[in-house]
């Protein structure tokens, strides 16, 4: 909608200096529901000088948050949990509509937002430094942690409250003023997250937490390049993080980037525990997971049995309205993914893999972004979906015949974000363990599985980013390090002075 049109829907509002606001330039975007193409209102499509507003309200208050002590910040992280939780039906119910995933997994992805605000606060109480031993005796040198200052964080749709949690809540909980935006396609969410915390009664300094609406290559690219802010955390494709990572010079960034996760079914393998997890891996939030189940590499003397009860797997998973507690899948959020499932599942067509189920958009549904539950077997390395990563509810069976084949189709392509093997055999889990270049492999369990106070990042050499978000390590990067050395004079005797 341009500036001056009149609307009769919801006005959702960015938050800057604690207040709700509209763009200085008056205009919005509708936001749609992509599981009905209804429109849920306008939100402000922000500019590069509503992001410089939100980087100086954030300037402002930085020294008054980084003032407070790690207690008393812990203490805003739970009031801020508190709050999340108080609403949790509503923004489960938000989410739903903003995003398209089906509420069940909407419930869960608000428990764990509200836990990043809960572990940050517990993490950040015990995030001791140290004292370190000179080689002077009348030095004293240790280190205290310091944020970097002002955080900018930009975050992609799949998860759209617990992936800004795993920044917002670290990134307050050591001290930074953060200045985040959303992706263009679940900003609503986004705004009645910043709502919750400001009608909550909460104690956290105007201006702390910033959200600013609107295109990412303009208010995204602002919070990258502007000289106010000292730190970046982005979650997304890796073009765009790398072009972050160029932009942003020697700020320091946190990204976290596109998987491609390869599952590894060898032949000795539990396949009721294989196929299960594999489903979960590959239809889950309809596939749209970084963690997801992209690539199922299956021993050939398993492969035939594995295929058909994925098969099978497939057709009992009901595709439909995400509100409805019969729904396992819900509609892709945006039309770009869905074009490259159809991009994906043609050119494996065309390359002669078989489509077992699904393959294609359901036509019995309100929108066209709903899109089948696929299997496809006979996949070879050459096709697309091998080499992309496909972000929709596909599992692409490849075959194989020995474990260094398997590792080394695991290991070919340029991403390495999270992994599985499964087997019975505890020296092949650890010799697959050891081998695939994953940030994360899980053995015996879903790609996806990981417990948000672990590690979780991409493999060195690979473009699925750098740095770790988890627990206390999402404290170290989102805090520095600063080494004090006092030197005494006369340590070693202080009496002789007197
Ligand atoms: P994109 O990289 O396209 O977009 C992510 C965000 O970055 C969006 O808000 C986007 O805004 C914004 N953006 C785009 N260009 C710029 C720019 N030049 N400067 C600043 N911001 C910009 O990713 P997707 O939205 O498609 O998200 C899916 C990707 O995210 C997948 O590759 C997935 O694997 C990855 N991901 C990684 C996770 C991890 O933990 N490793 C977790 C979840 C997802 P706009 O839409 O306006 O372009």
């Amino acid at each position: 909608m341009s500036k001056g049109e009149k609307s009769t829907t919801e006005t959702f509002t960015m938050y800057v200096g604690g207040e709700p606001t509209a763009s200085e330039s008056g205009e919005t975007t509708t936001a749609t529901n992509p599981a009905t193409g209804e429109s849920l209102g306008e939100v402000p499509k922000g500019t590069r000088e509503d992001a410089r507003r939100a980087i100086a309200a954030a300037r402002e208050v930085q020294p008054e948050l980084e003032a407070m002590t790690d207690f008393e910040r812990a203490e805003l992280c739970h009031e801020l949990a508190d709050a999340v939780e108080a609403n949790h039906e509503s923004l489960a119910e938000w989410l739903t509509k903003d995003q398209g995933k089906p509420l069940s997994e909407a419930r869960t992805e608000v428990e764990l937002c509200a836990k990043e605000f809960r572990n940050a606060a517990e993490d950040v109480k015990r995030a001791e430094t140290e004292v370190i031993p000179s080689e002077d005796p009348d030095k004293h040198i240790y280190t205290i942690r310091k944020p970097h200052g002002v955080l900018g964080v930009i975050t992609p749709w799949n998860y759209p409250l617990n992936i800004p949690a795993e920044y917002l809540a670290p990134g307050v909980a050591v001290g930074n003023a953060v200045v985040w935006v959303p992706a263009p396609t679940t900003s609503v969410v986004a705004v009645k997250l910043l709502e919750t915390f400001a009608e909550a009664d909460v104690s956290l300094p105007d201006g702390a937490l910033n959200l600013v609406t609107g295109d990412g290559p303009v208010v995204g690219d602002e919070v990258v390049v502007n000289d106010g802010t000292d730190a970046i955390g982005f979650t997304g494709s890796p073009e765009t993080g790398e072009e972050i990572a160029s932009k942003a010079g020697t700020k320091p960034t946190l990204l976290e980037l596109g998987g491609n996760g390869p599952v590894i079914v060898l032949d000795d393998a539990d396949l009721d525990a294989a196929v299960g997890c594999t489903a979960f891996g590959c239809f889950s939030n309809a596939g749209q997971i970084c963690s997801a189940s992209e690539r199922v590499l299956v021993h050939e003397d398993v492969r035939e049995e594995f295929t058909e009860r994925m098969v099978e797997r497939a057709r009992e998973m009901q595709l439909g309205d995400p509100t409805d507690p019969g729904t396992d899948l819900g509609p892709l959020n945006n039309e770009g993914v869905a074009e490259k499932m159809d991009r994906h599942v043609a050119d494996a067509r065309d390359k002669g893999a078989d489509v077992l189920v699904g393959g294609g958009r359901a036509d019995d549904q309100p929108t066209d972004r709903y899109y089948e539950p696929t299997v496809l077997s006979g996949v070879t390395t050459d096709m697309t979906v091998n080499w992309e990563e496909s972000f929709g509810p596909i599992a692409p069976i490849i075959g194989f015949e020995s474990y260094e084949e398997a590792v080394e189709i695991a290991n070919e392509i340029d991403l390495g974000l999270t992994s599985s093997v499964f087997t019975s055999n505890l020296e092949l889990a650890e010799y697959f363990a050891d081998r695939i270049e994953t940030g994360i492999v899980n053995v015996n369990d879903s790609s996806a599985y990981w417990e948000i106070h672990t590690p979780f990042g991409g493999y060195t050499g690979k473009r699925s980013g750098h740095g770790r978000i988890g627990g206390k390590y999402s404290i170290a990067e989102l805090s520095q390090l600063k080494t004090i050395a006092i030197d005494h004079g006369n340590a070693r005797s202080p009496l002789d002075t007197a």
